[in-house]
Parts: structure tokens; C-alpha cells; sequence
């Protein structure tokens, strides 16, 4: 990480690339930790939050300027002397964006059976931490009802498509939108009745016809969430989950809050980290079997090779990703 952005994060600014420092992978010491040779490195928006000054607070940790940034990772063990962990083991948590690190403590980390076969990636993606917000989060908060009308923003990436696959798992109308024709063609791949790309239809046109809604699942903010405001049903669930409309500095108004007192609207905030621990363990159970299956349909945007991370983060934050962005960091 080196510098705060004020708008979009620019690679080779926001973020470099550098070789300078090496390990030696035989011989480096590990006291008590294990070593870990990264395989596949996400993307997601919420980096671009922790691209912020260190003083100013928030619920994540501001990266550090001069350090490597941190993010859900898949690897292997190359040598381990903690316990909980032994070379040739494949592990999830939180990682530098680093070829090979040592980590003193396995806190936080998992080890990943796979016992599907998947590929690595996938663990980041539906089977990772976009894959637990929608799984969880609907689980707590969407109270589904018989007949319910439900509308999901960004529907193409992991969070949204997850999204649109439990909606219709349960048997309600989804209305669904996303920022390119190509993206829209994916989402009604996923079974959603109602697919438009809000860049050329207003949002607000598609929910007078087909709402009202019941459930709001917001990905986006802005102008979307005004629309939903506007066109919800009496009582319907918001679920907050993210705004990145207004992630880069340019948030769009939202004039219609008075509809949250006026239709009694139940508004849910949720960070996936607090729902997790209710909810990993039958996640893990059950969502990879499914993927697995095909019932949980999801697209990747892959770029090989770590220097390619800044223009990622870019491109999800500028909305150019295709599908779940990924950076495949080695091969196995
Ligand atoms: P995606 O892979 O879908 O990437 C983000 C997408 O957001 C872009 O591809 C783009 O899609 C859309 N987007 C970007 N800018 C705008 C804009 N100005 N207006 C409308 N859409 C825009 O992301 P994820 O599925 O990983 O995450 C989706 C949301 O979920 C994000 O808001 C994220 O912050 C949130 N999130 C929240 C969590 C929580 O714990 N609350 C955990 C994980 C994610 P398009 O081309 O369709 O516009």
C-alpha cells in the first residue's frame, strides 16, 4: 500500500508492486508458525475502504503505507511447526498479497478439505466470504415469505448471483439488475425473472412495473436504493450489505428515507464477520456440495500473476470486473 486515493485506486499509486524482499524458502526460521506458498489471492470492494488515512476509524483496519495490503487468500502449506496445521495442507484467512509468507499463529485461518474438488479459487468466491454474506445474511434477515417479491443489485457478482440462487431456492419472484448487457445474460442464466441493466433503464421504471417489492437486497446505494425506498411494499426487508456506488467518492443522493418510517421498512446493516460464527460450520457443510452440483452458478474474472493485483482492485471498484475477481497468485 502507498498512498491514499481520492477517487478510483490507481495501480502502480494506490498500490505497488516490488520484489525486493525474498525468503528463503529451505531454511527461513519459523518460530512455532508455518510457511505458506499463496495460490489464489480476492478482490473485493471493501479494499478500497481500507485505502483510507489510519486515523480515521472504521470496522475494518486501514492498511499500512509501505506494507503489503491483506486479503482472503487460498494456499498451501510448504513447512509448519504448529500443530494445528502440517505441510501440504491447504488453508483459508487473511493473507498479504505476498508470494510466500510465515505466519506465526493459525488464528483465524482454516484448513480446507475440498473434498469436491474444486477449484482453489472457488474458496474465495461463493465458498468464501462473498458466499457466507449472502448465505448468512439471508438466513437472518430476509424472513421470506410466500409470494415475496425480491429485488438484488450488482446480481452478477458472488454476493449478488448467491443471491439470486437463494431467492429462488425459495420460490419468489427475483428482479435483478447489473451494469452491462453481457452481465445481464449471466444473472437470468441464474433463474431470475426480471434482468435490466440500470446504465440504459432507470431502476425506478422496472420497480413501478414490477414491484412492489418485499425484499431489497442492496449491493449498491445511490440511486438504486432510492428506487427500492420508493417502490417497497409495506414492511419490506432491507438488506444493507454494501453501497459501492459511493465507495469512490461520489455517493449519490437517496431522497426517499421518509419511506422507512412511512411503510414501516425493516432495515438490516450487517457485517459478514459477525454473522459468520453463527453460520460458518453448516456453510461449509453444506454450500460447496451444492456448488459442486451446479446449483450455485458463478462466473470468475481471473488475472494471473500478483503484479496484476492494483489494476483488479480497480476494476471492481470501476465496475469491470466480470464475475468474482480473483488473482491466481501460482499454480498448485
Ligand atoms: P462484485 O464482484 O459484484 O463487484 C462489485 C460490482 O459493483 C461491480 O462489478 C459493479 O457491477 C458494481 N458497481 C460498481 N460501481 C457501481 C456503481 N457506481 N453503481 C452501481 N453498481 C456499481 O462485488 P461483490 O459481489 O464481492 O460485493 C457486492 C457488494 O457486497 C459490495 O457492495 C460489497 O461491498 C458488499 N459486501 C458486503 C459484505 C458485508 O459483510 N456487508 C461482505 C462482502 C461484500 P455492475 O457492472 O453490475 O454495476
Amino acid at each position: 500500500f502507498n498512498e491514499v486515493p481520492t477517487g478510483y485506486p490507481e495501480p502502480g499509486k494506490t498500490t505497488v508492486y516490488d520484489e525486493t524482499e525474498t525468503i528463503d524458502l529451505d531454511n527461513a526460521p519459523l518460530n512455532g508458525g508455518f510457511l505458506v506458498k499463496t495460490l489464489v489471492l480476492s478482490i473485493d470492494p471493501y479494499l478500497r475502504g481500507k485505502m483510507r488515512d489510519a486515523s480515521v476509524k472504521s470496522y475494518s483496519p486501514a492498511f499500512e503505507k509501505g506494507q503489503p495490503i491483506e486479503n482472503f487468500g487460498v494456499g498451501v502449506v510448504l513447512r509448519s511447526e504448529n500443530p494445528k496445521v502440517k505441510a501440504g495442507d491447504h488453508v483459508y484467512g487473511i493473507f498479504p498479497f505476498a508470494q510466500y509468507f510465515i505466519r506465526p499463529s493459525f488464528d483465524g485461518f482454516r484448513v480446507l478439505e475440498n473434498k469436491e474438488g474444486l477449484p482453489w479459487s472457488v474458496y474465495v468466491g461463493v465458498a468464501g466470504m462473498p458466499g457466507q454474506t449472502a448465505y448468512s445474511a439471508w438466513k437472518e434477515y430476509a424472513k421470506v415469505q410466500k409470494g415475496d417479491v425480491v429485488f438484488v443489485t450488482a446480481a452478477s457478482g458472488p454476493v449478488g448471483s448467491f443471491v439470486v440462487r437463494l431467492a429462488k431456492a425459495d420460490g419468489l419472484k427475483v428482479i435483478a439488475s447489473a451494469g452491462s448487457d453481457e452481465k445481464c445474460e449471466f444473472v437470468k442464466s441464474l433463474g431470475a425473472d426480471v434482468v435490466f441493466n440500470y446504465k440504459t433503464t432507470k431502476t425506478a421504471d422496472v420497480l413501478a412495473k414490477e414491484g412492489p417489492i418485499n425484499i431489497f437486497w442492496d449491493n449498491v446505494g445511490g440511486e438504486s436504493l432510492d428506487a427500492a425506498l420508493q417502490y417497497a411494499a409495506r414492511g419490506a426487508r432491507f438488506l444493507e450489505c454494501g453501497m459501492i456506488s459511493g465507495y469512490n467518492g461520489q455517493a449519490q443522493p437517496v431522497n426517499n428515507l421518509m419511506m422507512i418510517v412511512a411503510k414501516e421498512l425493516q432495515i438490516n446493516g450487517f457485517l459478514v464477520f459477525s454473522l459468520l460464527p453463527k453460520y460458518a460450520e453448516e456453510f461449509y457443510r453444506e454450500v460447496p456440495a451444492r456448488i459442486a452440483s451446479g446449483e450455485f452458478k458463478f462466473i470468475e474474472d481471473v488475472k494471473k500473476g500478483l503484479e496484476f493485483a492494483g489494476h483488479a482492485i480497480y476494476e471492481v471498484q470501476a465496475g469491470k470486473n466480470h464475475g468474482k475477481s480473483v488473482i491466481q497468485v501460482a499454480e498448485e
